[in-house]
């Protein structure tokens, strides 16, 4: 018997280390304005044979409109089989943002602070005055140096007002600071090579790459990717490559699950979140995205794009039911997301910044869970006037 004991003593010593103890971890995944429409419907026909609008149609002859499984195939075949998706509107689901502009920063801010702050009303370099969820959890013991945030749009060192929150974060064309590995250090070499089409966002393969490699290095148990191309080709009128940016988003996000599941201080304890910081138009309008209300700094004509409010959110992890699509009663708001984020990891933001929304009850709404198998979106191509304006997320 004595023997026995000592047996698993030593067997219990050996596999300690080997992820016994699970630890909750979180993966938040932003893909900067992309629709519900191509979420759930993919292609949208409206678009995809328009000329003006599809100048290499190699790239999107895959993507057949009415199957979204081609667009974002990781998203309809893994996250919706196990997890859950909100936000088609044409099977009763929704998501919006609160917030009145309908723009990134406001919508970044609500995401994740967890309310709407008219300060914030504009994409101007304007150091956030509020706490992010992502700033208060870096700030838990068990979570101290633990949370990190890659970005593709240079405004993320201001919306995570880095000089106060003292937050890791890579964002826009930033080098990759500290001591580096091999891979981080060519990694820096061929981003300072490689053109942006874009003047204020990095090409998102390189957020996608340098948070890959400081997830291997430093293993944080909150990771914030904030994906942006696709928002900038859609606003310079490229359909075939806003579709292409969405389909890469896929398939970066299924790189970083695999990635997660192969490894044992991430596997089966890490709920990944995936949304959106707003919509945009439909029919000639789906350049463009953004309200009246939002003015300063951004540039090109005030906006007022019906459907910038729409957004949606997919969700798979060891708390998140495999449901697939939810029915909504009422809209799921953005801000929610923040205070969805803290549970998942063993915390109760609302109890410490009162203004943020309740979090997503996922249990709950999975009785309102809708069968998957037949999504069709219905589509307006109302005529309307073309919106043009640059440089604005
Ligand atoms: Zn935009």
């Amino acid at each position: 018997m004595k023997l026995n004991w000592l047996v698993l003593l030593v067997l219990l010593v050996l596999l300690l280390p080997f992820g016994l103890k699970a630890e909750p971890k979180v993966v938040l995944v932003s893909i900067d304005g992309v629709r519900w429409q191509e979420v759930f419907a993919g292609a949208d026909p409206a678009l995809s044979h328009r000329p003006e609008w599809v100048k290499t149609p190699q790239l999107i002859q895959a993507f057949t409109p009415g199957q979204p499984e081609l667009l974002m195939p990781f998203l309809h075949k893994t996250v919706s089989q196990q997890g859950i998706t909100v936000g088609n509107r044409s099977q009763g689901s929704s998501m919006n943002v609160s917030n009145p502009y309908q723009i990134s920063y406001p919508g970044y801010q609500e995401l994740l602070a967890g309310f709407v702050d008219p300060a914030i009303h504009s994409n101007n370099k304007i150091a956030n005055p509020n706490v992010t969820v992502l700033e208060w959890l870096n700030q838990q013991p068990p979570l101290q140096h633990k949370v990190a945030a890659f970005g593709s749009w240079d405004l993320f060192p201001y919306i995570l007002n880095t000089e106060r929150s003292g937050l890791t974060v890579n964002a826009g064309f930033m080098q990759q600071q500290g001591k580096l590995s091999e891979k981080q250090k060519y990694l820096n070499q061929l981003q300072a090579k490689t053109p942006s089409p874009f003047a204020n966002v990095r090409l998102d393969v390189f957020t996608q790459e340098f948070a890959l490699e400081h997830m291997r290095l430093h293993k944080p148990k909150l990771l914030y990717i904030a994906l942006g191309e696709a928002d900038d080709f859609a606003h310079m009128g490229q359909y075939d490559q806003y579709l292409a940016a969405i389909h890469r988003s896929d398939q970066f996000i299924a790189d970083l699950w695999q990635e997660l599941q192969n490894d044992p201080y991430y596997r089966d304890q890490t709920t990944l979140l995936i949304s959106t910081d707003h919509g945009r138009g439909e029919a000639a309008q789906w350049r463009s995205h953004g309200k009246s209300a939002a003015v300063p700094g951004y540039k090109g004509p005030v906006p007022q794009i019906a459907g910038s409010e729409q957004i949606w959110l997919a969700a798979i992890g060891p708390g998140i039911p495999s449901a697939g699509l939810i029915r909504t009663t009422g809209s799921w708001q953005q801000g929610q997301m923040a205070a969805t984020l803290a549970a998942a990891l063993g915390f109760d933001y609302q109890a410490v910044q009162h203004k943020a929304a309740p979090a997503f009850d996922f249990n709950a709404s999975a009785r309102l869970a809708l069968s998957p198998s037949h999504l069709e979106v219905r589509r307006g191509d109302k005529p309307a006037r073309l919106q043009e304006h640059s440089n604005a997320m």
